[in-house]
């Protein structure tokens, strides 16, 4: 099997071996070309500049939601904590669309951003759609 393009995941016979620091270390990738090349290093850079607000992001989410849930759990069913845990971990995956290395290795860097700014977007609508049964169609509890 031909070595893909660590950018547009297209099998190239030729890949330029590139160094990306990241995280105080140097990572190594390939790409097809300087187009690809360019891509990858801008979001390698934003990546590296915005992980710290991906985590927290992710964490403020899950946790304020986790206390809102429990401390509205009679007044709502909680359903203000669920949207908050659900859209906001959303939205903090559509700015730091932040996937996992594998993910990356396989599908390329370029769909690997486009399916975390999907989840995250999935994420927002299914906490929408669960904030509104809960607190609009539901009884009070
Ligand atoms: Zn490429």
């Amino acid at each position: 099997m031909a070595e893909k393009c660590d950018w547009c995941a297209k099998a190239a016979a030729e890949l330029k071996q590139i160094q990306l620091p990241f995280r105080h270390k140097s990572e190594e990738a390939k790409t097809c070309g300087e187009p690809c090349e360019k891509e990858l290093r801008k979001f390698i850079e934003y990546a590296d500049g915005h992980i710290m607000h991906y985590f927290i992001g992710l964490i403020l989410s899950i946790l304020s939601g986790l206390i809102i849930t429990f401390w509205r759990i009679k007044i709502d069913y909680g359903a203000l904590g669920v949207l908050i845990i659900f859209a906001g971990s959303g939205v903090t995956l559509m700015k730091y669309p932040f996937v996992t290395h594998r993910t990356i290795t396989l599908l390329g860097a370029k769909k690997a951003i486009a399916s975390g700014r999907i989840i995250g977007a999935v994420s927002i609508v299914f906490g929408i759609a669960f904030w509104f049964v809960l607190a609009t169609i539901l009884p009070r509890p």
